[in-house]
């Protein structure tokens, strides 16, 4: 990912470097990492077992008054928990030195954790790193995060239509209100009104996890990456019933279906005398991402519509900046709403909540909480 430089006065940046805090997010299945570091701790190798991504942040608006300077992020997978605790411990990301949160009962460290794992894995921290985690609640830091990067972060929020990105400009006084809809195993979408002001107004079970899980089971795929990877190269109208395998060819112009339209994801399977093995696990993958892309762009649009909200953006893990995803999600919204409301997607998506905890830690740091 690029970042998004907000212009910065010299000096601000190097006050920024002396900051070093790490907050996480640990979902069902990935773990997540925002931290500032050092100087001497700020580039950030490549080849280590994370993704990493810098974020040059800075800004002087009253809503976040501190400088945040750099910005790193990283993911693991939940499963492996202990690469991410070792990832800590040699990146020192929680020696006490350089640690600006410490609890009033002198020199315990802690950590802004968020998610499930925050709780869950509370105790092996403490036992591995020596660490508490201090929990934050997740739909808070999923705000919080979105808030932070749709006000500091230029050229954060873009839409994805005919394989074309395109920026869009946050008017910060206009910003709310908005539909977040936030991608991870599961999917919460949560109607944001203002900082802090927010509503989970509805949410979907079949998500990123349903995509892994049964894509996984499906395709035989070892990784995430393997299975998203097929999917460039599948055809989904093989394993998908589309109006035109109805109607022999045609679109059914009467109500605004063209013989592309899919009316039934995976429903030419039941059609044929195919086993599993029979179908490519490209065309599996495709038509997979596809049923799941579509349903949360169409629940989504519901509850747009439900709130009367015009602009829907979208994160999680998910998303993983796939051409494909985004398309099915941008035309899902655009269909069912006849071009009314328009899909959002955020440069760093799969960052909202791991942003938000860190950002409490600032306005924590900072009393303005
Ligand atoms: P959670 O907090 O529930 O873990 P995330 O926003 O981290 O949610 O998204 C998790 C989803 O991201 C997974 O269900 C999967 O669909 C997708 N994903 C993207 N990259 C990976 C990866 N490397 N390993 C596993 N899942 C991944």
């Amino acid at each position: 990912m690029d970042s998004g430089i907000r212009g910065q006065p010299e000096e601000r940046v190097s006050e920024v470097d002396q900051v070093s805090h790490l907050a996480v997010d640990i979902g069902g299945s990935l773990i997540k990492l925002v931290y500032s570091s050092s100087n001497e701790t700020s580039g950030v190798e490549k080849g280590e077992t994370a993704s990493d991504d810098i974020l040059e942040v800075s800004n002087g608006s009253d809503n976040y008054p501190i400088h945040y300077g750099r910005l790193h992020f990283a993911k693991f997978e939940t499963s492996k928990i202990n690469d991410c605790l070792e990832f800590i411990s040699s990146k020192q990301l929680c020696r006490s030195g350089s640690w600006h949160h410490v609890t009033s009962d002198n020199h315990r460290i802690a950590i802004k954790a968020t998610g499930g794992g925050a709780y869950k894995f509370a105790d092996l921290f403490k036992e591995k790193l020596g660490v508490s985690l201090d929990k934050v609640d997740e739909m808070d830091c999923l705000v919080a995060g979105a808030n932070f990067l749709l006000k500091a972060v230029c050229q954060e929020a873009f839409t994805y239509m005919d394989g074309r990105e395109e920026y869009v400009q946050i008017d910060h006084n206009d910003l709310y209100p908005y539909l977040l809809v936030n991608i991870g195993s599961g999917v919460s979408m949560i109607k944001v009104d203002g900082d802090g002001k927010f509503e989970r107004v509805s949410g979907t079970s079949v998500g990123g996890g349903t995509f892994w899980g049964l894509g996984r089971l499906l395709t035989k795929c070892k990784s995430f990456d393997e299975l998203l990877e097929l999917s460039y190269s599948g055809n989904n109208r093989v394993i998908d019933m589309l109006v035109g395998d109805i109607y022999g060819g045609t679109d059914y112009t009467k109500i605004g279906l063209s013989s592309t339209t899919i009316a039934s994801s995976f429903g030419k399977a039941i059609s044929e005398n195919k086993e599993l093995q029979d179908y490519r696990p490209e065309d599996v993958s495709r038509s997979l991402l596809r049923m799941i892309s579509n349903n949360i762009g169409q629940i989504a649009y519901l509850n747009a519509l439900r709130f009367g909200l015009k602009r829907i953006f979208f994160g999680g893990f998910f998303i993983r900046g796939h051409p494909y995803t985004m398309d099915t999600i941008s035309v899902a919204v655009q269909f069912w709403s006849k071009g009314e409301a328009e899909a959002m997607f955020l440069r760093h998506e799969g960052f909202l909540g791991a942003l938000g905890a860190f950002v409490s830690h600032e306005s924590h740091s900072l009393g303005t909480s």
